[in-house]
């Protein structure tokens, strides 16, 4: 039996930590302990697998007592270090994610408690007396003590040594269970080959990653929701990941009436007491098919057998706060720990995808056509140059004529544009000055339903001045450039009579307005959408037959490698939207750069070829995936201090072949949200050990404790 264990301790800034373990205590690894910091109690988790020095046993204090919950995995646990090591994360920060909350809110918060399958360290006649008698029970100390006829010290006993576990009260009872055959379609021949390579690999068992690529309306969905009914059928479980789980009524709508039961939905909003039931619920596998958002990929499954990621090319699935992982990345690893089947459905795979596929790691599953026939919209350049809007107006004439003749028709229109508010920067006519947000290198953005500006990025904000603050004169603030707001402001001139929906995060705040949204739309009593990339998520309109993107060249500006994808990811999506019934589509582009190759290939549909070029770029600059890039970003509220740091990590920056390290320089954001930031950019081939060369250097260079050092590994953002 174990004498010490090491232990992860739930203390920003603390490595993992040994411990003596009592007499009678049976310690497995992934269980969480109470253990003993300086005069504290904390929580910890001990785990496996953990290298260093160990201190003698004599020296250590003793683990003070087990936690009533369930251990975490050894799947789940390999799946932690391989994010903490991967993304140079502390390995407490990422058990945290997945340390049940009543671990962290301690036991007081739990009062029932069932046989854990644990056998104690210590048996006596009076334990062998409770465990015999309470099999299949769950109730309070009190309830199991008098069940088993044994004292409440026993059963309290029981509880300390892992034997029993909490049993979060009232978890998911009354939960609807999916059920696998409840609605079978009938899938076309393309979808059927997709389909059956998803449930044979699932059958067969073990890990098996799949791209699913299908144009938009191909019925992606009907696909893997097969591998979800097959992961049922065999007693498992299934994830699906979404990059927006708010605004999914309609999506959550048709895996119901599909399965006759609506998934467990998981994302962090959750208040208390849904959480833990439904932690709870998917912990012992009553419930088969969990929709969540990111953080989903860390919950205790008891049996996964197939990970979805769909929308699998939305770059919002990156975390970009506390351990900045990419959820697509994590949910392919999780599979792979669990033996599962991983899937990537998206109608515009990102390149890091499709080279694992032309590199035989992904296999690849092919829909080529819409469903039932439905043919994808025309797409046309509008040269904003030849043909640009009047004066102050943003919709060029050939886009109004269109949507002209589609509201004539009787039939919808969809604006695009990726910008919310009114506009974009707030001017003063007299002096010049630009009102800036006082905590970001940032403009404030008006918002005129709100009638307020607000920074995007701290989200800050304040009332429309009536004079300019830097030179006082009064009335000489104008707004420059469009927002949402202001396309809809200029719709409703144009076309007076048309009922125009704003769809953006600030309109569409709930689920519940989602779904009054799409019913409004669905029941024609919409005839004009202006929206930001809300609109571009799995809707489907079939009178919507016009798609107007009010400014094509919005994202390309700037140092990210992605732009270009991005923006063809983001209009093929949004593209998407017209023609899914029986009228076909059409597809207007504002561009400045109609020549661009991003434009020809839009117009064309020719995806092959800009794919191919993008590729053959990335590769011929050593850009992912053919090469590896880290940023550090180096940030304090102190100027100085944040300049400092960022030249000593410069100076120590490690020199090896295959590896060059730019900067320290500025960041584009130069402050965010009160804090100087200064940018490193690492960029390394393939085969260099990246993760150990950084957890290298960071350790070389001491940083003052004004000083914050932020690791993103494949970054995805440039600001
Ligand atoms: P994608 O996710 O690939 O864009 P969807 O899954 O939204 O496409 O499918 C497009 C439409 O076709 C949806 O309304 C869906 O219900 C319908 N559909 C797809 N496959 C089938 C099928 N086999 N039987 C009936 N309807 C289907
Ligand atoms: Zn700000």
């Amino acid at each position: 039996m174990a004498e010490r264990v090491r232990v992860v301790v739930m203390q920003a800034g603390l490595g993992p930590l040994d411990y003596a373990v009592p007499a009678g205590m049976v310690l497995a690894p992934g269980q969480a302990v109470r253990v003993p910091l300086g005069p504290r109690m904390i929580t910890g988790v001990v785990w496996d697998g953990l290298a260093g020095p160990e201190v003698a046993l004599a020296k250590l204090r003793p683990v003070a007592g087990v936690l009533p919950v369930l251990p975490i995995a050894a799947p789940l646990r390999r799946l932690c270090d391989f994010v903490a090591d991967y993304y140079l994360a502390p390995l407490a920060g990422v058990v945290r994610m997945v340390l049940p909350q009543v671990a962290l809110l301690g036991e007081r918060q739990l009062s029932e408690f069932r046989l854990s399958g644990v056998m104690p360290g210590r048996m006596t006649p009076e334990r062998a007396k409770a465990i015999a008698a309470l099999e299949g029970r769950t109730g309070t100390v009190r309830d199991l003590g008098r069940a088993a006829g044994v004292s409440e010290a026993v059963v309290r006993g029981l509880v300390s040594a892992g034997v029993l576990v909490g049993e979060v009260r009232g978890a998911a009872d009354g939960l609807a269970v999916p059920d696998a055959d409840f609605a079978v379609p009938v899938l076309e021949a393309a979808q059927a080959a997709a389909a059956d390579a998803v449930v044979g690999a699932i059958a067969a068992g073990g890990f098996a990653p799949f791209l699913l690529e299908g144009v938009t309306g191909s019925g992606k969905t009907e696909v893997y929701a097969e591998g979800i009914a097959a992961a049922i059928r065999a007693g498992g479980q299934a994830l699906v990941l979404l990059p927006e789980i708010a605004l999914t009524a309609a999506f959550m709508t048709r895996l119901e009436a599909r399965f006759g039961a609506a998934p467990l939905v998981w994302h962090s909003d959750l208040g208390t007491a849904a959480r833990r039931t439904a932690f709870a619920a998917i912990a012992d596998g009553r419930a088969p098919l969990v929709v969540g958002a990111r953080s989903a990929l860390f919950l205790p499954f008891r049996r996964l057998l197939l990970t979805v990621v769909d929308e699998a090319h939305e770059q919002s699935f990156k975390q970009e706060e506390g351990v900045h992982y990419h959820a697509r990345d994590v949910a392919v690893m999780r599979a792979q720990f669990e033996g599962a089947c991983a899937v990537l459905a998206t109608a515009t795979p990102a390149i890091e995808t499709q080279v694992l596929v032309s590199r035989g790691t992904y296999r690849h599953l092919l829909l080529p056509a819409r469903f039932g026939g439905a043919s994808l919209p025309d797409v046309q350049a509008i040269d904003m140059r030849r043909t640009p809007p009047p004066r102050g107006r943003w919709l060029a004439p050939p886009l109004v004529e269109a949507m002209r003749e589609t509201l004539a028709r009787g039939e919808q229109a969809l604006l695009f544009l990726n910008r919310r508010g009114y506009a974009p920067l707030t001017l003063c006519r007299a002096c010049g000055e630009r009102i800036q947000c006082p905590n970001c290198t940032a403009w404030m953005v008006e918002h005129r339903l709100g009638r307020r500006l607000a920074c995007h990025h701290c989200g800050h904000e304040m009332a429309v001045p009536e004079a300019c603050p830097s030179c006082g004169e009064a009335d000489t603030l104008v707004a420059c450039g469009p927002g949402v707001e202001r396309i809809a402001e200029e719709v409703t001139r144009l076309f007076p009579d048309a009922r125009l929906a704003l769809v953006t995060s600030d309109s569409i705040t709930t689920p519940a307005r989602a779904e009054a949204l799409v019913k409004a739309v669905t029941a024609g009593e919409i005839d004009v959408l202006v929206g930001t990339q809300l609109v571009t998520k799995g809707f489907h309109f079939p009178d919507l037959t016009l798609v107007g993107v009010v400014d094509a060249d919005l994202g390309l500006g700037g140092g990210d490698l992605r732009a270009g994808e991005r923006t063809f990811a983001q209009v093929v999506q949004v593209s998407g939207r017209a023609g899914r019934g029986e009228k076909p589509g059409r597809v207007l582009i504002q561009t400045h750069q109609p020549e661009a190759r991003l434009m020809r290939a839009l117009v064309a549909g020719d995806a092959k070829a800009f794919y191919a070029a993008e590729t053959a770029t990335r590769r011929d600059l050593g850009l992912p995936p053919f090469g590896r890039l880290a940023a550090l970003i180096v940030s304090s509220e102190d100027e100085g201090a944040a300049r400092t740091a960022a030249r000593a990590l410069g100076e120590a920056a490690p020199h090896r072949a295959g590896l060059e390290v730019l900067g320290p320089a500025p960041a584009p954001l130069a402050m965010l949200r009160g804090r100087h930031r200064m940018r490193l950019l690492v960029m390394a081939g393939r085969q260099v050990p990246l993760a150990a060369i950084l957890r290298d250097w960071l350790a070389r260079v001491p940083v003052a404790g004004n000083v914050r050092v932020v690791v993103d590994v494949d970054p995805y953002s440039f600001v």
